[in-house]
């Protein structure tokens, strides 16, 4: 199966060497150099992973990428956001929007190309699983069944997303907008208060067998599933 990767960026040089390193590296390539482009290539075929430019005309790389996380139907495309800046607030920014991941300008074609099957491997194999099994907790997302040592454990229907998308996610920090906006989704006002009112209820089912530990408050920062530490 071919990847296919879309390039948005409107910098004729640096698209070029993107869509080289790309094509090298076995993907097929789509090119937008600025919004309007990029949604007609979405529309024509949606791609697998979306290389934003920070910086682009009329409407920014990082608002693009919030609209794209807010619409369901891209929701799921990975983002990897690109850009000249390096500072650690823009990263933060960056990945607030939704972002997947975040490469500084410039970059090698071998660091980008990297940085893309990484994003994908996280990306890709959980999203088609149904069932998800870590330490003898157990979520069946076609059943929206959860079971813990064989023991079947209630939730609500927030709890179950927030599980899942955890499980399909580990070992990533999101802070509480991310979560809001990839979980909730964009098109409901939630406060992000309401996170931590959905984390406690969902650390409390869990803890049935102790796999409330694999919910960590990762401080400043937000919450991460993991089951190391
Ligand atoms: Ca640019």
């Amino acid at each position: 199966m071919t990847v296919t990767i879309l390039c948005v960026e409107d910098e004729a040089a640096i698209q070029q060497l993107m869509d080289l390193a790309l094509r090298r590296a076995g993907f097929d390539v789509a090119l937008a150099a600025d919004v309007t482009q990029a949604r007609a290539a979405i529309a024509s075929r949606r791609p697998d992973l979306i290389l934003l430019d920070w910086m682009l005309p009329q409407v920014s790389g990082l608002e693009f990428a919030r609209q794209l996380k807010q619409d369901g139907e891209t929701r799921d495309v990975p983002i990897i956001m690109v850009t000249a800046c390096g500072e650690e607030s823009d990263k933060i920014r960056g990945l607030d929007s939704g972002a997947d991941d975040y490469v500084t300008k410039p970059f090698s074609p071998r660091e980008l190309v990297a940085r893309i099957n990484a994003v994908l491997r996280r990306a890709a194999p959980h999203a088609a699983e149904e069932v998800m099994e870590v330490q003898g907790l157990r979520l069946d997302a076609s059943s929206h069944r959860i079971t813990a040592g064989g023991d079947e454990l209630n939730m609500g229907p927030t709890e179950f997303r927030l599980l899942h998308f955890f499980m399909s996610h580990a070992e990533r920090v999101y802070s509480r907008g991310q979560l809001l906006d990839r979980v909730w989704g964009g098109d409901v006002y939630v406060e992000e208060r309401t996170v931590d009112v959905h984390i406690r209820r969902l650390r409390k089912a869990l803890s049935l067998h102790g796999h409330d530990r694999f919910i960590q408050t990762v401080r400043g920062a937000g919450y991460r599933f993991s089951t190391q530490g």
